[in-house]
């Protein structure tokens, strides 16, 4: 079988080194038929890229039958000789010699029609929804993001490590679990106290599916120094919002000397370098994801509407150094900001409260119109496992708070928190203290205790939804439109 992609066809504009003369054969689906009086025109699209190629019958040349059968949606094998392009729009195209039809598309049934669907109608046909311009560059972008991950780790020294997706340590606390058993449901096996007796049960004890990879990712990093993990990672989170999924792709780097100063070095040049990478390798399905961004503003109010276009916020997120405060800070600034004065804010903030996504959206989108890193959270509102901080913090005013952890989250424009992180507590002490502190018994955590019983050293890491990512760099508004099979509280039939 030979045959081109799209892609690589489109690419040979008329030039010293271009097929135009030699026959090809192209395959994919129809986008859209024309009729003239001399001519049938067919756009095909075969996935490759976000571009169609023009297909060509003289009128007349094509049997009645089956031109009948070549309707949007339907799947064809043509080939004949690549041409000049009399037309505008494209560079060449095919003049039809033979055509095969693989497969029809009945147009009384067919559900994509070539106009404009809603999301919320494509997301109900998810088998479809990849052959429409807007998923397919989605998932073309979200390809090459993924890609640009494993490179960016592997091109600065980390090893990526597989932590488990079925886990016992319910102990981070990052979320509801989802419940991993093949215990009877509707008669499991009591204890003697009436309860479900796990120990009978497949890994003879209770097991979910995993919310984090990071305590196994430490383990890794305390061995072979960088590591980063990119795997499914699962919350029963009951919010019906557009940021969270209930299963989601997580990136989890963990370094270890790196302190949180590192970390948010490292956090930025990574974010930024993925999605310049996106820039590069994406330009036309970006593009086109640009104009269309460009369109829905256009049903905005006028002060809705945003300031900059999807390609022109990428580059001004790339461009520039994004601000680092601490918590404290931030706080300040949101008491003395104008939602808090007029109470705008629905949630009210002082300092220990944790931010809301409309507290995080100010900073970054209204105050400093860049994204933030916010460091150094109060103890009481970050998971037990952060670094300690030794001093308390001060505001500007000089009063006292405390204590804090050295913790980071870095927030987006439009999407608030993408990426949450922190310097982790390498003293025994102080973490099983802190753990026992908040209810967390140090015994259960045994295997990852052992880390700072054993050559302990100081070592941070974060945590990227990569969901976010792609949310932020192809500027779509609802974060199950870019997951090709979104798992969302009662949605999971495909
Ligand atoms: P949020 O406050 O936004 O719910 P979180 O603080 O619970 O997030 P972390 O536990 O810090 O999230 O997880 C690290 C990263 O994973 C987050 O910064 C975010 O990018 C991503 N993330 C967390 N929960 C979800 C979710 N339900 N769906 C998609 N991405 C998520
Ligand atoms: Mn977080």
């Amino acid at each position: 079988m030979s045959y081109q992609s799209i892609k690589q066809l489109l690419k040979n504009a008329p030039g010293v080194d271009s097929p135009v003369g030699t026959t090809v054969t192209v395959k994919g689906w129809v986008r859209t038929k024309r009729e003239s009086k001399n001519a049938v025109f067919i756009a095909l699209n075969d996935g490759s890229t976000i571009n169609n190629i023009q297909v060509v019958a003289e009128a007349g040349q094509l049997p009645e039958e089956t031109l009948k059968l070549i309707t949007t949606g339907s799947c064809l094998s043509v080939t004949g000789q690549l041409v000049e392009s009399q037309g505008a729009g494209q560079a060449v195209e095919v003049k039809i010699s033979d055509v095969h039809i693989y497969g029809t598309a009945d147009p009384e049934k067919y559900p994509l029609q070539p106009k404009r669907h809603s999301l919320e109608f494509l997301r109900e046909i998810a088998h479809l929804r990849p052959r429409t311009n807007t998923f397919s560059a989605i998932l073309r972008i979200r390809h090459a993001l993924a890609f640009a991950v494993h490179k960016y780790f592997n091109d600065n020294g980390f090893f990526y490590l597989n932590t488990p997706i079925i886990t016992a340590s319910d102990a981070e606390g990052a979320g509801e679990m989802f419940r991993v058993t093949t215990l009877d449901a509707t008669k499991p096996p009591l204890t003697d106290e009436g309860k479900v007796d796990y120990s009978q049960d497949f890994f003879g004890r209770e097991t979910n599916l995993t919310v984090s990879g990071q305590l196994e990712g430490e383990l890794g990093a305390m061995a072979l120094g960088k590591i980063y993990t990119f795997g499914p990672t699962f919350r029963a989170e009951n919010s019906n919002t557009t940021r969270h999924l209930a299963e989601f792709w997580m990136i989890e780097p963990e370094m270890a000397f790196y302190e949180l100063e590192d970390n948010m070095n490292l956090a930025e040049d990574f974010v930024k370098t993925v999605i310049r990478y996106a820039l590069q390798h994406c330009a036309d399905d970006l593009a086109f994801l640009d104009g269309r961004l460009k369109e829905e503003e256009k049903t905005k109010k006028k002060e809705e509407q945003s300031e900059l276009g999807l390609l022109e916020k990428l580059q001004f997120v790339i461009s520039n150094e994004f601000v680092r405060l601490t918590y404290t800070e931030a706080v300040e600034i949101l008491v003395n900001s104008k939602p808090a004065k007029k109470g705008q804010f629905q949630y009210e903030v002082s300092w220990g409260v944790d931010l809301q996504s409309e507290h995080e959206r100010y900073l970054v989108e209204k105050h400093f119109k860049k994204p933030v890193i916010l460091t150094n959270y109060p103890r009481e509102i970050k998971a037990f496992y952060m670094k300690q901080d030794d001093e308390p913090a001060t505001n500007s005013r000089g009063e006292v708070f405390g204590p804090t952890v050295r913790a980071m989250d870095v927030l987006f424009p439009g999407i608030g928190e993408i990426i949450g992180g922190s310097q982790r507590e390498d003293s025994f002490d102080k973490l099983t203290a802190r753990m026992l502190e908040v209810g967390i018994e140090p015994e259960a955590l045994w295997w990852y205790l052992d880390t700072r019983r054993f050559g302990s050293a100081p070592h941070a890491g974060f945590g990227l939804g990569f969901e976010r990512l792609v949310l932020f760099v192809t500027g779509m508004g609802n974060i199950r439109d870019v997951i090709p099979f979104p798992r969302a509280p009662k949605t999971a039939e495909f």
